[in-house]
């Protein structure tokens, strides 16, 4: 049997690996002129390939049902055994895996070890235009070439950090009767249309940020939130941005709500803590400079009408409230993410209801298999993205040779 993957990137390769045997012929197309390019930029150039925690509020998808038959614990063992075997020493740091060299490329130089080690065939530089089935037979295309082959992977990715738009993957799925739920940047800075927010440019901060979508609350994350010329970011935002994506895009009311005080958990514990006899006489500024950028207090203390020289004592209740209020939730709104182009990952994609979870086999197409992120699954910051991509490729290069 031929085995054609199209796309040699995180789950194109492990699909190769697990496909290939003494009788199936494999082969990957890739239109970059290497494989596995994108896993060098990941995880600031270290990959953040796996995370321990894999409880599946780590994954978005309309089909979470369909998550967890795929990332399964026994799964998630072989997986694991895949890069002990390929050799991978890994460091775990807060439940996050990356190689112990802490070089993306130990994963990069591993994965084409064990491709070429199998003899598996890779064409560089082709780029998959369409691929048609003749008989039991697909016809892979490019604009120069074509090539027979008897089943395929298809592993494209998506177009987040491309600069192209058009990602050949989406439509040759279509091409088999394939659905694409809409395609938004997720993992990505947001935008907000505050005038102000360029003084702030370059500060980080600890705090507790919540993603408000028109009166409702629709996730918070803890973590160091850093600011941009124009809006916000920090894996903390990241973890937010897709469902902020999908909001927007639906022309709803996207704010982001910010709790400077992380170690406090209610206000009532804020107006205790500014009570404390040993700062309520202090001005505001000494007693704020404890925890924030003094570029913070200064705008935080205008938006909640107070000066900095007071003490929290003399202030009225209701100056008090106005500064608990802007400590507590502080609302950014929020006008678009940033594109795409400076999208870690593509939040929508192929519906999950299309494919077989244990084999990754399109139900529309017998013998076309789909991984990665070409599916409708985003995951978190922390290896969830890979982690995917790794364990689709693998079921599917299983599932092949079924
Ligand atoms: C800056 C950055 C940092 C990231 N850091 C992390 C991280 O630390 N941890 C984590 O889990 N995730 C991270 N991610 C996300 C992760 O890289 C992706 O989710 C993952 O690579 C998806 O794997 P994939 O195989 O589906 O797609 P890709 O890795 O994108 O591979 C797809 C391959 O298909 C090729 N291709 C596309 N179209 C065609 C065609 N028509 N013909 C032939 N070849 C084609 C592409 O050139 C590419 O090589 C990061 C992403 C970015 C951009």
């Amino acid at each position: 049997m031929k085995i054609g993957i199209i796309g040699g990137g995180a789950a194109g390769l492990v699909a190769a690996i697990y496909a290939k045997t003494e009788e199936n012929e494999v082969i990957i197309f890739e239109k970059k002129d290497s494989c596995a390019k994108k896993i060098l930029m990941t995880g600031n150039g270290r990959c953040n390939y796996w995370n321990e925690n894999q409880e599946k509020r780590h994954y978005h998808s309309e089909n979470p049902e369909i998550v967890k038959e795929i990332m399964t614990e026994e799964n998630a063992q072989e997986v694991l055994s895949f890069f002990d075997m390929l050799g991978v020493v890994s460091k775990i740091k807060n439940g996050y895996y990356y190689p112990y060299s802490n070089q993306a490329s130990t994963i990069k130089t591993l994965l084409l070890k064990e491709i070429e080690r199998k003899k598996i065939e890779t064409k560089e530089n082709f780029e998959v235009d369409e691929i048609e089935k003749k008989g039991n037979h697909f016809l892979i295309k490019s604009k120069e070439e074509e090539w027979e082959v008897d089943r395929v992977i298809l592993a494209t990715g998506s177009s987040a950090s491309l600069r192209e738009k058009d990602n050949n993957g989406y439509r040759v799925a279509q091409s088999f009767g394939h659905n694409i739920l809409p395609l938004v940047p997720s993992l990505v800075p947001l935008v907000s249309a505050r005038k102000d927010l360029k003084k702030w440019a370059g500060v980080r901060s600890n705090a507790i940020v919540s993603l408000w979508v028109e009166d409702q609350c629709y996730g918070t994350e803890e973590g160091e939130l850093q600011w941009t010329e124009d809006g916000l970011s920090g894996i903390c935002i990241f973890n937010l941005s897709g469902m902020a994506s999908k909001a927007l895009s639906l022309g709803q009311k996207v704010s982001i709500k910010i709790q400077w005080m992380p170690w406090l958990r209610s206000v009532e514990e804020g107006r205790d803590w500014f009570d404390d006899k040993k700062r309520n006489t202090h001005p505001l500024e000494n007693v704020l400079v404890g925890f924030l950028n003094p570029k913070l207090i200064e705008i935080l203390l205008k938006t909640a009408m107070v000066s900095k020289n007071q003490s929290w004592k003399a202030l009225t209740e209701e100056e008090k409230n106005r500064v608990l209020n802007v400590l507590f939730s502080l609302e950014i709104p929020i006008s678009k993410t940033k594109s795409l182009e400076r999208a870690q990952v593509c939040k929508g994609g192929i519906p999950l209801s299309e494919i077989v979870p244990s084999t990754m086999e399109s139900k529309k197409e017998k013998g076309l298999y789909m991984v990665g992120e070409l599916l409708d699954v985003d995951g978190d910051c922390g290896g969830y993205n890979l982690g995917f991509a790794w364990t689709t490729g693998m079921l599917a290069g299983k599932g092949v040779r079924k």
